[in-house]
Parts: C-alpha cells; sequence; structure tokens
C-alpha cells in the first residue's frame, strides 16, 4: 500500500478527498441536493447539534462541494478551506470575516480590478479603513502598519503587469503587527506557489480561472487553518450564504484532474512566447516572471516554482498598435478572462481597468500600449504564428 500522505500532487489532484456513494461510482458523484433527509427525529437533533457528524443544508456543506474542497486542502497544505460560487465572493468573504468596524487593512495598489474596489470602496462603509501600498516596495507596507491592523492583502504576481510581491516579508510584517496575511494566489495557481507555506494565513482563489481552465462555471475557495475555518470563517460563510453549487463544485473536481498538465503545457508555452516577444521590434517591453529580466526575478526564484501562463508585453506603438494587433489576431481570441484552455488577449486600459483612474493605471504599468496574454493549450507553434501575423500588420 503506498502511503498517501505521501503522494505527490498529480496523485492527489485525482484521488484526493473523493467520497463515495453506496454504488461505488468511478467519477465523482454530483449531489445536486439541496438538504439531507434523517431516519428519526432524535438523528436530526444530533445532526443539528453536532453529535452526529454529516450534512444538513447545501448553504454550508454538501457532499461534492465538500470533496472540491479536500482536494484543493490537500494541495494547498490547509488544515480546511470553504467554496464560493466566484472568486470575487471568497474574496469578499474572507475579507469581511476577518474585520470589525473601526479595524485597518493594508492592500497592494496592484490589485484585480474588483478587489481593489472591496478594499477602496466596500470596506470603508463599514468603518474599515484601507492603505494601498507599492506591493513591491516593503517598507511601504511597514510604513502602513497601524495598532488597529488587522488584515495584510495582496496579489502575486499581479492583474495585469504581473509584477511579484515578497510574501514572506509582508507575512513578517503582517505577524509583527498582529495582522494576518490574505494572498490571492489566482494568478501563481498552486502549482507554482504555495503562500501558506511562506507566512500566509489565508489563500484565496477564484476557481473560474485555470481550476476550472475551459471557460465553464465560476467559483472561488478560501483556504487555511481549520481553526480560523471553523471558529472565524464558517459562521460568517453560513449565515451570509456565498456558497458554491453542487454542481459547479463537480466541475472544479474534474478540473483539477487535469491542472498539472494544463498547467505545465501553457506555462512552457507562454516561456516560449514570452521568449520570442522580446526579441521583437515592435514590443517595447515585455514582463514574464519565468525569465531573469524579471524586474523582481530574485525573489521569483524563492517563492515560485514555475513560470506563469500569462505574458505581459508594452507594444511601442501604443493604444493603436495594440488594436491593429488584437484584431489581426485568428486563433487568439479577445476576452477578459484567463486561464483557459483557449489562449486569450486582454487590453486592461480599455476594459479590466477602464474604471480605474488614468494615472492610478500608469502607476501600475497599464499604458496604452500594454497587453495582457492568457497563453491556453493550443500548439505553440500556431500561437507562435498567429502572433508573429498580427506583429506584421501594426
Ligand atoms: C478573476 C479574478 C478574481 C475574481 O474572480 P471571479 O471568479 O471572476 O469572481 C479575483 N482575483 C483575481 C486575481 C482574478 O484574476
Amino acid at each position: 500500500m503506498t502511503n498517501e500522505k505521501d503522494w505527490r500532487p498529480a496523485t492527489r489532484l485525482v484521488h484526493g478527498g473523493a467520497l463515495r456513494s453506496p454504488f461505488n461510482e468511478t467519477s465523482e458523484a454530483l449531489f445536486l441536493t439541496q438538504g439531507f433527509v434523517y431516519p428519526s427525529a432524535e438523528k436530526a437533533e444530533a445532526r443539528f447539534n453536532g453529535d452526529d457528524p454529516g450534512f444538513v443544508y447545501s448553504r454550508y456543506a454538501n457532499p461534492t462541494v465538500d470533496m472540491f474542497e479536500t482536494r484543493m486542502c490537500e494541495l494547498e497544505g490547509a488544515g480546511a478551506a470553504r467554496a464560493t460560487a466566484s472568486g470575487m465572493a471568497a474574496v469578499t468573504a474572507a475579507l469581511l470575516a476577518s474585520v470589525r468596524a473601526g479595524e485597518h487593512i493594508v492592500a497592494a495598489k496592484a490589485l484585480f480590478g474588483s478587489c481593489r474596489y472591496i478594499a477602496e470602496t466596500v470596506l470603508p462603509r463599514f468603518g474599515v479603513e484601507a492603505t494601498l501600498v507599492d506591493g513591491t516596495k516593503i517598507e511601504e507596507w511597514k510604513a502602513a502598519v497601524r495598532p488597529n491592523t488587522r488584515v495584510m492583502f495582496l496579489e502575486s504576481p499581479t492583474n495585469p503587469t504581473l509584477s511579484v510581491v515578497d510574501i514572506a516579508a509582508v507575512a513578517d510584517i503582517a505577524h509583527e503587527a498582529g495582522a494576518r496575511l490574505v494572498v490571492d494566489n489566482v494568478f501563481a495557481t498552486a502549482l507554482w506557489q504555495s503562500p501558506l507555506k511562506l507566512g500566509a494565513d489565508t489563500v484565496v482563489y477564484s476557481a473560474t480561472k485555470h481550476i476550472d481552465g475551459q471557460g465553464r462555471c465560476l467559483g472561488g475557495i478560501v483556504l487555511s487553518d481549520e481553526e480560523w475555518i471553523e471558529e472565524e470563517f464558517h459562521p460568517f460563510f453560513k449565515h451570509t450564504g456565498p456558497s458554491m453549487s453542487p454542481f459547479n463544485a463537480w466541475v472544479m473536481l474534474k478540473g483539477l484532474e487535469t491542472l498539472p498538465l494544463r498547467i505545465e503545457r501553457q506555462t512552457e508555452s507562454a516561456g516560449r512566447i514570452a521568449d520570442f516577444l522580446a526579441d521583437h521590434k515592435a514590443v517595447s517591453k515585455l514582463i514574464y516572471p519565468g525569465r531573469a529580466d524579471h524586474p523582481q526575478a530574485d525573489i521569483v526564484k524563492k517563492q515560485m516554482t514555475g513560470g506563469s501562463t500569462l505574458v505581459a508585453f508594452e507594444l511601442a506603438g501604443g493604444k493603436e498598435a495594440a488594436f491593429s494587433f488584437c484584431n489581426a489576431l485568428d486563433i487568439i481570441k479577445i476576452s477578459n478572462n484567463l486561464g483557459d484552455a483557449k489562449s486569450i488577449i486582454c487590453h486592461p486600459a480599455t476594459t479590466t481597468h477602464q474604471s480605474v483612474a488614468e494615472e492610478a493605471r500608469l502607476e501600475m504599468g497599464i499604458t496604452g500600449g500594454m497587453l495582457r496574454f492568457s497563453v491556453g493549450l493550443e500548439h505553440v507553434d500556431d500561437l507562435l504564428a498567429d502572433i508573429d501575423e498580427a506583429l506584421a500588420v501594426i
């Protein structure tokens, strides 16, 4: 018998957390049910007071969702997790469950647009102030600490410019201040970065991206130590109801089985595409976490085991060149999603970051010529040909 404790991630992602019904199905079952019946009134009482462990209502727990949560915990090395309806439900619940009115959070400026809205606009409405810092400057995190700081929040690599924040260094500052560090690990994926091992307290994902990986369902997940999830997070989650549907959890579970294959291939292709773009005369700037010329290459080496499935680059011709390039692409589609099997190009300044003030945009490096490319599962030579032809048009 192999020891389950020694299973490598690829094995855990196929078998981890599997629960079988009395039919002993091979593929994980989809328990599309809201509630559960009890054999007696006594059993119902015991289920509700916790004496009899088991399912009560799918807003708090469901067998298919449970399998997804357990499999993610195994991958992440987390004590417990709760799956949510979307990535934003995960981020919002993780932050709201951690703070009270009168407290303070510190967040990196370079955040996914909606995450920035939660920090900058939603939390202050409830009396929680947020200080936004340049995440790559460790001294700014330190300077922002107040006696009532409870949470530090960052994503790394960042969307869309792929800059990298030193997670261990920010975790140290947070812990010294008596705060918890929450990391949005969407861009790195659990395969290339393990925030909990670097000192973070909570990890959040939009499962909509690489975990689904084929552009079908929305989802998210919050992972942390068992005590925080059960004591702090679960009551908030149970009573506010941002839960993932069993159907989506089932799709995500199947997505996890192929996650390593997809991420490895997409990262390998992204590395080749980054090298090609770096040498092209129409490209004025290229940022790829797998290259030695990445602005934080030393931190990438310290905290990531792989590059990224995304490439950020700037065309010298500005917005006009960026639009001509996007319009000339054939295989690569114009969209705002990422982590999909289909390659996707996005012009952040006019789409995902359109609502961000121009000054803040430029501060983050989101110029008119800047493009974010999510590399899919197509053959890399076909993608390179598509890019080469589109660059020739501008
Ligand atoms: C997409 C994304 C989110 C939000 O996830 P949804 O599933 O769209 O709600 C949050 N953070 C990052 C980094 C993302 O890429």
